[in-house]
């Protein structure tokens, strides 16, 4: 299993690059808007989101694709 991403903590990966425990720290940080999920992020504290729509638009792509392609 992946790592967490701060450093000196070796826990397990739950979310966004981050075991559970930094996870819920960081989702305090940035509720009391010391930090936001950009930031730590280009720090290198974060795994950035793989939104729905890109991944979906991934799907999309090659299912139209496929369709073009002439039955065998
Ligand atoms: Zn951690």
């Amino acid at each position: 299993m992946p790592e967490c991403l701060t450093p000196e903590c070796d826990r397990e990966v739950t979310h966004r690059g981050l075991c559970k425990g930094c996870y819920s720290s960081a989702i305090y940080y940035i509720g009391i808007k010391n930090t936001s999920w950009d930031e730590l992020v280009k720090r290198g504290l974060a795994m950035p989101v793989i939104r729905r729509g890109q991944h979906g638009g991934l799907f999309r792509k090659a299912l139209d694709a496929k369709r073009r392609a002439p039955d065998e």
